[in-house]
């Protein structure tokens, strides 16, 4: 790593050159650093713009699940079954599912190695469990803190191998080289943000490569289960022309509040109560007991939410264990009340006869609380039994389970979607590298702890074919600069004339932020109206407008912040978009999210009739194919419906890949030569 000084409009700017830049700090982007050291690239740097901030070192759930192939006992298991698992989650390209699946033992016993500690029994066996999605018992865990484990042994390793940080940098631009057919990636802007500085000041990278692991979009949401430490930055790669697809498919399901939290496994198989009241705190009700038959019936669901988190729509009709997200939803965002977890008390039917008892439970919910030695009073104390880290990590918090009620939402989780690209993790855009969440790889539904295998592949892929192909050295200052110099300073540009002007205040950004956080949470979550999209993509590109001509904030140290509303405000709007032309295609319910349809059905006789919908089909023209959208140099929006990759055929014969392993034919690119 070379670090010198450029003259850019006046202005004297650190620039660094390197063979490979990482963008980020989560799981995803420290495996990267790790894997290109460990194949022998030293020339490698991570910006962050927060080391420790980001999904994976602060989210995490009730036995946050890593699903890998399965590695013990006699059940037969092999990487083209795992392969058409994820497959078989509707719109996830074959090549992609069999990379995951391949790649999925050494990822998970590289973690394994580095002391990830993901339990085995005496024989070294490395049991599983059974997620959702998931017909086999793929899943393992080490604990609620399963992604935090992994960040903080990458971390070390990124530690004592030297590979440096630039902390608190946040990448503001990616800049690049070549017209639409060949644009390649060539470096990035960075706002040195750090603590202590006093203002924020330009860095400018020259790089053969960059790895982008910035995570999911979760600063485009609202109601979220994402940390707050956690934004994305998806618009970067929009901005230069990176292909985004099934940006339709994101996750939602039950979370508190006040602390962001996953409230899945034994969070809901304890049965707690829950309750609602009006902004105030007042008229208390169990809101629940109107839309259930029965108190058995409502029970079972409240305990089926525990392994069928994520909102589904298939699971809402005959009392499903959906029906709860979307009774949650109607009472937060349509009645504006407030909803509860009580652990205290057990929900207590309409009817005194319909009191909680566990006779009344489905013989698996029965005998799932027995084996577990849970039959108890009440839902704190089975808690207390089945699981006191998932009580501590909310005392942690400074929320007592054990004396208050627990506020909760629907809330976005993951994106299954996000940046496309091929089986190295290369973007269209060439040597961009999205690795982690930002890639996305996964289409309507995936199962559960997938994303984390997905993100370590995806990185030890990168870095593969990075450190086979693509390790040369960056060009000299002059070349670089010949190419990005304008824009690097239409970047300096949007910064100086985001400075001052009457319009200037410190609450501008935020102000902004709530506008499209709003609208996304409203239209682009886990309830889309068809009728709604044509307005609230209209705003969306018009709000864009209006923060790229009007944005201003008081000074210099706002500036970080007035650059994250750019990237947000684009990157919500094309998310809108997808959906708006997933709908006009004819696309109705699926994965984690209901299109309302006055022409479908009302799931339960009991509920409003404005939840009336239909399930997509495996024929529908929206389940055969996969919507890529992307912004051509005008910025115009791009939409493409492409064919779904089948998986590829198996029975390599060894002979042949020796051959073409010893001939370095393994690490191509589709249909072209080496560079
Ligand atoms: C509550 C919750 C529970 C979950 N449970 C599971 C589970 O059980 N199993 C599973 O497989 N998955 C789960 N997930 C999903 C999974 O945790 C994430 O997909 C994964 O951790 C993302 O890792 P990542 O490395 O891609 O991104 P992150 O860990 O989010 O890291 C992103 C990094 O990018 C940095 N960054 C962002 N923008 C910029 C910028 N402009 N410049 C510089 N740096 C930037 C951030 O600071 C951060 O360091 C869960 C997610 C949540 C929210």
């Amino acid at each position: 790593m070379k670090e010198g000084r450029i003259t850019i409009a006046g202005m004297k700017i650190p620039l660094v050159s390197l063979n490979t830049l990482i963008i980020g700090s989560g799981a995803a982007a420290l495996n990267a650093a790790v894997r290109l050291h460990e194949r022998g690239q030293r020339d490698i740097a991570l910006a962050t713009e927060e080391f420790g901030g980001g999904t994976s070192n602060n989210a995490g759930s009730d036995k946050q699940t890593y699903y890998k192939l399965s590695l013990a006992g006699d059940r037969p298991d092999s990487p083209l079954e795992m392969a058409r698992d994820l497959f078989k989650g509707g719109c996830m390209h074959g090549d992609i599912a069999l990379c995951e699946a391949q790649g999925s033992a050494e990822a998970f016993f590289h973690l394994v190695g580095l002391g990830v500690p993901f339990p085995h029994d005496r024989f070294g066996a490395y049991v599983g469990y059974k997620t959702d999605h998931d017909p086999q018992q793929r899943a393992t865990s080490a604990g609620p803190l399963t992604s935090r484990l992994m960040f903080e042994r990458l971390a070390d390793v990124v530690k004592t191998k030297d590979i440096h940080v630039f902390d608190g940098h946040q990448v503001i631009a990616l800049l690049t080289e070549g017209g639409e057919k060949e644009k390649k990636v060539i470096g990035a802007v960075a706002l040195d943000k750090r603590k202590g500085r006093r203002r924020p000041a330009f860095v400018v990278f020259n790089a053969v490569n960059i790895v982008l692991g910035t995570g999911g979009p979760a600063g485009i949401y609202q109601t979220s289960v994402y940390p707050e430490s956690q934004t994305g930055a998806h618009g970067l790669a929009f901005e230069i022309g990176a292909i985004g697809h099934n940006l339709t498919e994101s996750q939602y399901g039950l979370a508190s509040l006040k602390f962001r939290w996953n409230l899945s496994g034994t969070y809901q198989q304890v049965i707690p109560r829950y309750l609602s009241t009006d902004r105030a705190g007042r008229d208390e009700r169990e809101f629940l007991n109107d839309y259930f038959p029965d108190m058995g019936t409502l029970a079972t669901a409240i305990f089926l939410k525990g392994y069928q988190w994520p909102f589904d729509p298939r699971k809402v009709a005959g009392h499903g264990s959906s029906l709860i997200d979307l009774l949650v939803h109607q009472e937060t965002v349509i009645k504006g009340r407030r909803v509860f977890l009580d652990y205290r008390r057990n929900p207590a039917g309409a009817d005194p006869l319909q009191r909680f008892s566990f006779d009344r439970l489905s013989p698996e919910a029965f005998a799932y609380l027995e084996n577990s030695g849970a039959l108890l009073p009440t839902p704190i104390e089975r808690l207390i039994k089945m699981n006191p880290p998932a009580i501590a990590v909310f005392k942690d918090h400074g929320i007592d389970l054990e004396r208050e009620n627990l506020e909760i939402a629907v809330c976005a989780q993951h994106n299954n979607g996000g940046l496309k690209s091929g089986i190295w993790w290369e973007s269209n855009i060439k040597h961009l590298f999205p690795v982690g969440e930002v890639n996305g790889t996964h289409g309507v539904r995936r199962p559960g702890g997938s994303a984390l295998n997905a993100g370590q592949v995806g990185a030890l892929r990168a870095a593969a074919f990075i450190a086979g192909r693509c390790a040369g050295k960056p060009p000299k200052a002059g070349v670089f600069l010949a190419a990005a110099e304008p824009r690097i300073r239409l970047t300096m540009e949007t910064a100086r004339k985001m400075l001052g002007g009457k319009t200037a205040t410190a609450a501008a950004p935020a102000k902004a932020a709530d506008e499209f956080r709003r609208r996304m949470s409203a239209h682009g979550a886990q309830i889309r109206d068809p009728r709604a999209m044509d307005a609230a993509v209209s705003e969306a590109w018009s709000q864009w407008a209006k923060v790229k001509r009007n944005l201003k904030v008081p000074g210099p140290e706002f500036l970080p912040q007035a650059f994250k509303i750019l990237d947000l405000c684009l990157t919500h709007a094309l998310y809108l978009e997808a959906i708006r032309e997933y709908i006009d295609k004819g696309g109705r319910s699926r994965g984690s999210y209901l299109v309302l349809d006055p022409n479908g059905e009302k799931p339960s006789p009991r509920i409003d009739d404005r939840w009336t919908f239909s399930l997509a089909g495996p024929r529908d023209f929206v389940s055969r194919k996969i919507l890529e959208i992307s912004l051509d140099e005008r910025m115009n929006v791009r939409k493409e419906w492409v064919d779904i990759r089948p998986i590829p055929p198996a029975g390599a014969w060894f002979e042949t890949v020796w051959n073409d392993f010893r001939n370095d034919r393994i690490l191509e690119r589709p249909g072209e030569d080496h560079d």
